[in-house]
């Protein structure tokens, strides 16, 4: 049995976060391989490393500032050191790392440092060696993972050791250029090193005990989900379930190793099990829904034309306006003589032109824009094949006096998405979490 874990910033805060990491790392000789992330928030008011390196960055013209953002994580590692008692060499790798920064280095760069540094303490209290994930995780000059390249340099350098650190987030290009993937991104680094070493389970340790039916944040007494397929939690990521990178799930998909979630300061929970199938017990025991995820900041452009429905080529016509203003849609709607046009509203840059661009391709009669616009996912294979689910779903947003502004069903029938006011989005999540607990 071979486990990579990995453990987020809230799993390794502290000293005494990095000591719960240590037993439950002990506890199990498969655990061989560790990911870890850069230090998090110690309470909700704290700031994360991560956060700070890149406040340095972008204010390093104003020394002062930078001085003072730089102090804060010098403190931040010292004091995870001196409460441990270990010396990793973290002090002189603060001073090249700082002069990097102001001089030389890019944004990936002082952001990567994060896992760099926490990943070296790490190594040095387990006792184990340390791996720099910049020689082990290949990007290509462009600054996109080169998933093959990657797996043969972590098979062929971790072969030479029986249990290592990979620090998470980064890697590096062929000529050294340290490239971080998307905030969050440990994750994936995780899943790599997990193909790398073909494991049989990727743990991914973090401060909730698996992923909840919903966001704890907005539905509080969410459960954990016992079970869920790699389908299902992409959808619930990639619709806001944060708890995993959506890109994570990929790879360690690929080669059909499972993923456990855990709680490190609840190691006895059972956690989240993440595999390729579900039996039709555990979908009975689950519920028909597996869990409800969302997110905020969309907007629906709906593009009205007498007798649309006839003409041939809209639909081309309004999505090449997309196409050549770099744009992507989220959904696409359409009644008869309409078709709206669902986007994530942060990704445009200028709305007027945007519209009139429409206008013009597509000769629409009117355009109408609604702003401040949340979607919501209802995720579950129990879905599927099951009358009424919609008519539940419908009921319940009525009941809590939601109005749905649309609604779209996949054809796989594993996910139902609903377009609500942002002002609505908690009362949404949480009407449709009750209906289906
Ligand atoms: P880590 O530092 O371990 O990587 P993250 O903060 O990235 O942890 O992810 C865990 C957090 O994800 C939880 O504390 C929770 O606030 C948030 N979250 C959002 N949706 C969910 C969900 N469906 N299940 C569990 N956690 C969720
Ligand atoms: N430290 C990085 C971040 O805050 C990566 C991670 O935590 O996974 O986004
Ligand atoms: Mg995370």
């Amino acid at each position: 049995m071979l486990k990579v874990v990995k453990f987020g910033g809230s799993s390794l805060a502290d000293a005494e976060h990095f000591r719960k990491v240590r037993q439950i790392i002990e506890e199990d000789p498969a655990r061989r391989y560790v990911v870890p992330s850069a230090p998090g928030k110690r309470f909700s008011a704290d700031e994360k490393v991560t956060d700070l390196l890149y406040q340095c960055y972008y204010n390093k013209n104003d020394r002062q500032l930078f001085d003072e953002t730089f102090q804060k994580i010098t403190d931040r590692y010292m004091q995870i050191e001196n409460d441990l008692g270990v010396d990793s060499g973290v002090r002189e790798a603060l001073e090249e790392i700082r002069y990097e920064m102001l001089f030389q280095g890019t944004s990936d760069y002082a952001a990567s440092r994060g896992e760099y540094l926490n990943g070296r303490i790490l190594a040095a209290y387990l006792g184990i060696p340390f791996v720099d994930a910049a020689k082990v995780i290949v990007f290509d000059e462009n600054g996109k993972l080169n998933p093959a390249l990657t797996e043969i340099s972590l098979r062929e350098k971790l072969r030479e050791t029986e249990r290592a650190v990979i620090p998470g987030f980064y890697g590096a290009t062929p000529s050294g250029r340290i490239v971080t993937f998307s905030r969050g991104g440990s994750d994936i680094t995780g899943s790599l090193v997990a193909v790398g070493v073909k494991a049989d389970l990727y743990e991914n340790w973090t401060d909730v005990s698996g992923c909840l039916k919903a966001d704890p944040r907005v539905v509080k007494r969410a459960t954990p989900i016992s079970i869920v397929t790699y389908n299902e939690l992409r959808e619930l990521s990639y619709m806001g379930a944060s708890v995993m990178h959506e890109e994570a799930i990929y790879p360690a998909r690929q080669m059909n190793i499972p993923i456990q979630i855990m709680n490190t300061n609840k190691p006895e929970d059972p956690g989240t099990k993440i595999v390729a199938r579900v039996t039709k017990e555990q979908i009975r025991e689950r519920g028909i829904v597996t869990g409800i995820a969302g997110k905020r900041g969309f907007c629906i452009i709906t593009l009205e034309k007498n007798m649309m429905h006839n003409e041939i080529g809209f639909g081309r016509k309004a999505l090449s306006v997309l196409e050549t203003n770099g744009l992507s849609f989220e959904h696409m709607p359409s009644g008869i003589d309409t078709l709206s046009l669902v986007m994530e509203e942060r990704t445009i840059r200028d709305f007027d032109q945007l519209l009139a661009d429409l206008t013009q391709a597509c000769q629409t009669d009117s355009i109408e824009v609604i702003h401040h616009v949340s979607l919501i996912a209802v995720v579950g294979q129990g879905m599927a094949g099951q009358k009424g689910t919609a008519a539940r779903i419908f009921t319940a947003l009525a009941k809590a006096d939601v109005n749905v502004m649309m609604f779209d069903q996949g054809s796989n029938e594993m996910n139902i998405i609903v377009a609500v006011d942002d002002e609505d989005f908690p009362a949404a999540v949480n009407a449709v979490y009750d209906e289906f607990e």
